[in-house]
């Protein structure tokens, strides 16, 4: 069974940690480390299980405590190469990732930590780089993508045949257009640069849903232009048009939803 906990999810900080057989794997690390460390107590996760952090991109909520996690831990970082030099020289994060702990990530290839077999594959954003991860275990796989600004064609076979997807699903249109933001960034969250909504999420997943599917957990969800249950709800209903009825969870923004049991 791959074992998977959201520490937190959204525009306040992002961190996942997966594990099997004793192996673990953490993607993003966008919280304060004493949360951090509160969290795993919590949940009796042994950090010194993880054998590898894995970065999506550079923001500053996917990225806060990630030279201070890699300098305790010692372990060695992925992400895309223009993403370790962004946060190089971002003065924000003054913690650096040790140099002998950077990996360069390679959108397509394949890559293995512990019994995790990784490929990374580029997700549009507006950060200098943005990855999303296909992550296969002896007992399952996962697709993570978050901070998504459109669907593109070459991303389907990622999310095609997979048994889990923790997918970004932002705001609502309608609470996005009612709600008291500006104008200005109304328009680039519905924009091209922005993030996906709950319809985009719905359609493209309905799309692509196969007998395989087990699991969508949503992520990076808006806190003033979404609810936890109108993402559910929107994708749940898009999914039953064609049949498919598996558990759809909303992560929540800044603490644990629990500790997720995958796989056959
Ligand atoms: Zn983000
Ligand atoms: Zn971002």
């Amino acid at each position: 069974m791959l074992q998977f906990i959201s520490l937190s999810s959204g525009s306040s900080g992002n961190c996942y940690i997966f594990t099997e057989d004793h192996h673990s794997l953490m993607i993003d690390h966008g919280i304060g480390m004493r949360k951090f460390k509160k969290i795993v107590s919590e949940y009796k996760i042994n950090t010194d299980e993880i054998e590898a952090l894995l970065l999506t991109h550079e923001h500053f909520d996917h990225s806060r405590s990630v030279g201070e996690f890699s300098l305790l831990s010692g372990i060695p970082v992925y992400a895309h190469g223009s993403v370790h030099d962004a946060i190089q020289q971002n003065p924000r994060l003054y913690k650096k990732i040790p140099l002998p702990q950077r990996r360069d990530v390679t959108c397509g290839e394949n890559f293995i930590v512990g019994c995790f077999q990784i490929t990374a594959f580029n997700v549009p954003h507006d950060s200098v780089f943005n990855l999303g991860y296909f992550i296969t275990t002896p007992s399952t796989n996962i697709c993570l993508i978050t901070d998504i600004v459109s669907f593109q064609p070459q991303m389907l076979s990622y999310i095609h045949q997979r048994r889990n997807m923790v997918i970004q699903s932002n705001y609502d249109p309608e609470m996005l257009q009612h709600g008291k933001y500006p104008a200005m960034l109304k328009k680039r969250i519905a924009s091209e640069n922005g993030h996906t909504s709950n319809q985009q999420t719905a359609t493209i997943l309905s799309q692509n849903v196969t007998h395989n599917l087990q699991h969508i957990f949503l992520c990076h969800l808006s806190a003033n232009n979404n609810t936890p249950h109108l993402a559910q709800h929107t994708i749940e209903e898009k999914l039953r048009e064609t049949g498919c009825n598996i558990p759809v969870t909303p992560l929540a923004r800044t603490s644990p939803t629990g500790i997720f049991q995958l796989g056959d």
